[in-house]
């Protein structure tokens, strides 16, 4: 047609019907049915992002010990579209592999501008840090060349059983949230997160803010994942246990239900680092072995279990363990001096970290993703099989999230005998377990 600019079809459409605004009441109503249909697969990991979308949801630990959104009776906002906004960015509802322009891609370790050894120049720092303090120096970093004036992380409670969501202000406040919390958190309900300009979360924390992207809060601010939005920095992981794995430790160590506890941390304090509990005057102790070993790493959420993404794909920067390995290729967790890996996902997060080495805040080694994958039996063997986990599971009635650019099925495809045994097992599991829904929604 002479002279259609490509508008011109959509300029001389017949009019549709008139868009009737929705209400408040319906958006949160459509809201909690989404919600409701990710807590009832199994899906939800607590994470909270559905309460910056509406701000009267909170996370409440489920009969399971699990982080599950509720509606408080607080006055609050929901955001427009707040449902369609969920559905895209929920990481029980989709988790998107991030290739940007220019990187390299590795099959299991995802998408890479930089990989290293590194670990805190500062020797108090690389020695609180969960293996080489590298995050907690980033953050101290960022703060004092005033690259960030408020970081959100996640560290140990007021109740010192319990973790939270903390904004990080100062290097000592980094130090103090140093270490891995085993335990429920979501670090996207801390309410003072939209004046964050760096986020330090789990993948699926990370995959959840970047997915919401520009889109609007409920508060009108905007998180985008571009260059503009906060710094996203991530770490691997094997999943979320339970806070009643928690309590197991406590009671293994001969610690009471009721029985007040000054502090508790589960890494650090050396590399690996032992499950320790100080309470008047006397402390308790697990290796990493005993407490992740056979506690925490066996009470993990259904949904951690079918992650595609625990090497956390869509941060700019990531930490991992970079353990060393016995002849057989699995970790040793005698103690040492802490060794992190960091990978750069993004050219903004390989500036970050090379800018941070010329501050002398980290120490980099250059190593491959092949040597990293080496040393992640767990997370390279997780997504190898996991094309025939997530079958399975879909087999026994419960869908896993939408999983985009991961090529698990090119995996699968290498790997078919692994991947039909991981279809059978999970689905033999969930068909004998009698509820692999458990929780309430909103
Ligand atoms: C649940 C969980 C599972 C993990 N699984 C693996 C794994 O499979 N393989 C592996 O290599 N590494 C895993 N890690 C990460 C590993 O324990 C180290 O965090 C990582 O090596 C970075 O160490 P670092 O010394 O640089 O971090 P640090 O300097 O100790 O900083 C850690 C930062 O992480 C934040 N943080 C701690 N716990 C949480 C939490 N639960 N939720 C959100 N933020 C938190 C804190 O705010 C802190 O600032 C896991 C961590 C967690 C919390």
């Amino acid at each position: 047609m002479p002279g259609d600019t490509g508008h011109g079809a959509i300029r001389g459409r017949t009019p549709g019907p008139e868009v009737v605004p929705v209400t408040p009441e319906r958006e949160r109503r459509e809201l909690d049915a989404a919600i409701r249909r990710v807590v009832q697969r199994n899906a939800c990991i607590g994470c909270g992002l559905c309460t910056q979308l509406d701000t009267s949801l909170r996370l409440e630990l489920d009969a399971d010990g699990f982080l599950r959104p509720h509606r408080s009776d607080a006055p609050g906002v929901v955001a427009p579209d707040a449902r369609r906004q969920f559905e895209r960015s929920c990481p029980g509802c989709r988790v998107d592999a991030a290739r940007p322009r220019g990187s390299r891609r590795h099959a299991t370790m995802g998408s890479s501008f930089g990989v290293w050894e590194a670990w805190a120049s500062d020797e108090v720092v690389r020695r609180r840090g969960s293996s080489g303090g590298a995050l907690t120096a980033l953050h101290g970093w960022l703060l004092e060349q005033g690259r960030a004036s408020a970081i959100a992380g996640a560290s140990v409670g007021r109740e010192p059983r319990r973790t939270v969501p903390v904004t990080i202000l100062s290097k000592e406040d980094a130090l103090a949230a140093a270490g891995s919390r085993y335990a429920p958190v979501g670090v996207l309900a801390d309410p003072a997160l939209a004046s964050c300009d760096a986020i330090t979360g789990k993948p699926c924390e990370i995959s959840a803010i970047r997915l919401l992207g520009s889109t609007p809060r409920s508060d009108g601010a905007a998180h985008s994942g571009d260059a503009g939005g906060p710094l996203l920095l991530s770490f691997f992981c094997a999943g979320t246990p339970s806070q009643r794995a928690t309590d197991e430790l406590l009671a293994r160590l001969g610690f009471g239900a009721d029985e007040a506890v000054d502090d508790l941390w589960y890494r650090g304090h050396g590399w690996p680092g032992r499950f320790t509990v100080r309470a008047d005057g006397r402390d308790g102790s697990l290796s990493y072995e005993e407490s992740w070993g056979e506690v925490l790493g066996r009470a993990t959420n259904w949904r951690c279990k079918v992650c595609a993404d625990g090497v956390g794909e869509s941060a700019d920067v990531v930490a991992a363990d970079f353990w060393r390995i016995d002849d057989r290729g699995y970790p040793v967790f005698t103690e040492g001096p802490g060794s992190s890996a960091l990978i750069a996902r993004t050219r903004r997060g390989l500036e970050a970290v090379l800018a941070a080495q010329a501050a002398g805040a980290i120490v980099l080694r250059p190593i491959t993703m092949s040597a990293l994958a080496n040393v992640q039996p767990l997370q390279r063997n997780r997504r190898t099989t996991l094309f025939g986990r997530l079958m399975g599971s879909r087999l026994a009635g419960v869908p896993g999230p939408r999983y985009r650019g991961f090529r698990l099925w090119a995996l699968a495809l290498r790997h078919p005998r692994q991947n039909l045994r991981a279809a059978r097992g999970t689905r033999a599991r969930l068909r004998r377990a009698t509820a692999p829904t458990t929780g309430s929604a909103p």
